[in-house]
């Protein structure tokens, strides 16, 4: 018998099943649901389930307790796989360039060892163009950029030619403090540090504000200069659960899982906010995500319609770097099981069905046409784009595995204006804000949308790979 490659395989598959007259049927997922597990898991009394916290820690049960429910099982030992990670906590942080420090500065993600004192001359670069001054790179030097530097092969890569470290401008205050709170006190890493980090690279990456752009941007015109950068951290181990629930179905044999995610964590507690609010409850980041997982997972299991055994993961310390889905993703192959697909759930409430989406990382694989498929035989937009590390799909996606991450696309929202659909925006985006809260007046419609895409796709590329 002729041995036929994987993809092939499936590539024939595709012909089936894309043939003319084959319908991708919207699936139902009840929107009440949905509203029931984000207002539980956004509640107040979670306290914004900071990776670590003891609230996290009781959504995480809350999560275990609804599979427990719905007959879905744990894998391995427990429906809680401890993440051991270290907390850094910060107690000072200064940037000194000539006889002025500055405090308006902070380290980006980060990895155990690169929470580090270091000085050095600067090199300014522009990140389009490349163009440095001065325009070439002496070891032992800093690397100043405007705007942030998106992923760990970049810092590196400055590594490699020999800088220190790397500072980041970020001349918008808003901005900059949207971003220092988003951070918080302290920096989250994997103990393990063989396990790969999509942001954290091998040199210090820290983010300047206003103040700090405006001295070195004066800096520039004199030819360069030396700064000063000192931190002091407490370090303090601890372990964070994800919370990870299988449904079984008889694959025929086939031991491939379907995935479908979201992560659980959020930002915890900030500083009291106009209207005396200091929790960032992530209703919409992404309690939302974790209720559509739970609604979806229900769903299959009244009515089983896909042929694989599907495993709903619910991480850690997303919004710290990824870290639950980058530890669950280098020990789930070690433990010699593989996933045919994932589909992650991760980008804020739509306010009203999308009429359009984004497939991030849509375009590698049989994963990503299953998408587009179910958006063009639903009538909606699709519109695909490239993998970047902004969800826990990515380290996935980066072993190789079909992940996609759906997103809502562009307005207008279906069957409402432009004009209605940004006002109903506007009330309700609260992006990364402690007003990012349940709402019994939110329309849960583009939630019960938004799960129907992905259970939907999930069946469809079931039915790609030969499912029933
Ligand atoms: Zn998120």
């Amino acid at each position: 018998m002729l041995r036929i490659p994987k993809i092939f395989a499936h590539a024939a598959a595709v012909v089936v099943v894309l043939s003319p007259g084959t319908t991708f049927a919207q699936e139902s997922v009840d929107s009440d649901l949905i509203s029931i597990h984000a207002r539980v898991l956004s509640a107040d009394s979670f306290l914004g389930r900071d990776t670590g916290s003891l609230g996290h820690e009781m959504a995480a049960r809350y999560v275990a307790s609804q599979c427990k429910e719905f007959g879905l099982v744990p894998l391995g030992d427990g429906y809680f796989h401890p993440v051991p990670m270290t907390r850094a906590t910060i107690t000072s942080a200064t940037l000194t360039i000539g006889a002025e420090s500055f405090t308006d500065i902070f380290p980006n993600f980060n990895k155990a060892g690169t929470l580090r004192s270091f000085s050095g001359p600067v090199v300014f670069e522009d990140q389009q163009s490349g163009r440095r001054i001065p325009n070439t790179l002496q070891t032992g030097a800093i690397v100043v950029t405007g705007g942030l530097i998106r992923s760990s092969a970049k810092i590196d890569s400055l590594s490699a030619e020999g800088a220190i470290g790397v500072i980041q401008l970020m001349p918008d205050s808003g901005f900059f403090e949207l971003l220092r709170e988003s951070r918080g006190r302290s920096r989250l890493f994997l103990q393990d540090e063989t396990i790969p980090s999509a942001f954290a690279g091998a040199i210090p990456s820290l983010v300047a504000g206003p103040d700090i752009t405006a001295a070195l941007t004066s800096i520039i015109g004199s030819g360069g200069g030396e700064v000063f950068f000192e931190i002091e951290t407490q370090t303090n181990p601890f372990t964070s659960p994800n919370v990870i629930c299988v449904l079984e179905n008889d694959g025929g044999g086939v031991e491939e899982f379907l995935a479908l995610s979201a992560h659980l964590d959020h930002l915890g507690l900030g500083t009291v906010d106009q209207t005396g609010d200091s929790i960032f409850n992530g209703f919409s980041d992404n309690a939302a995500g974790v209720a559509m997982l739970l609604a979806i997972a229900e769903r299959l299991r009244a009515q089983p319609v896909v042929s694989r055994p599907v495993v709903f993961l619910f991480f850690t310390g997303e919004e710290r770097g990824l870290l639950g889905a980058e530890h669950f993703a280098a020990s789930f192959s070690q433990a010699g099981n593989s996933i045919a697909g994932l589909i992650n759930l991760d980008a804020g409430a739509p306010p009203a069905p999308p009429a359009r989406w984004e497939v991030v990382a849509g375009n590698d694989s049989h994963l990503g046409e299953a998408a587009q498929m179910v958006a063009e035989t639903n009538g909606w937009g699709v519109r695909v784009s490239a993998a970047r590390p902004n969800s826990d799909f990515f380290p996935f996606h980066r072993m190789g595995i079909p992940s996609i991450f759906i997103i809502p696309g562009a307005r207008p929202y279906d069957g409402k204006t432009e004009g209605e659909s940004d006002a109903l925006f506007e009330r309700w985006d609260a992006y990364h804000q402690r007003s990012d809260e349940w709402n019994a007046d939110f329309p849960f419609d583009g939630l019960q949308r938004y799960a129907e895409y992905a259970i939907s796709t999930l069946i469809a590329y079931d039915r790609v790979l030969g499912g029933r």
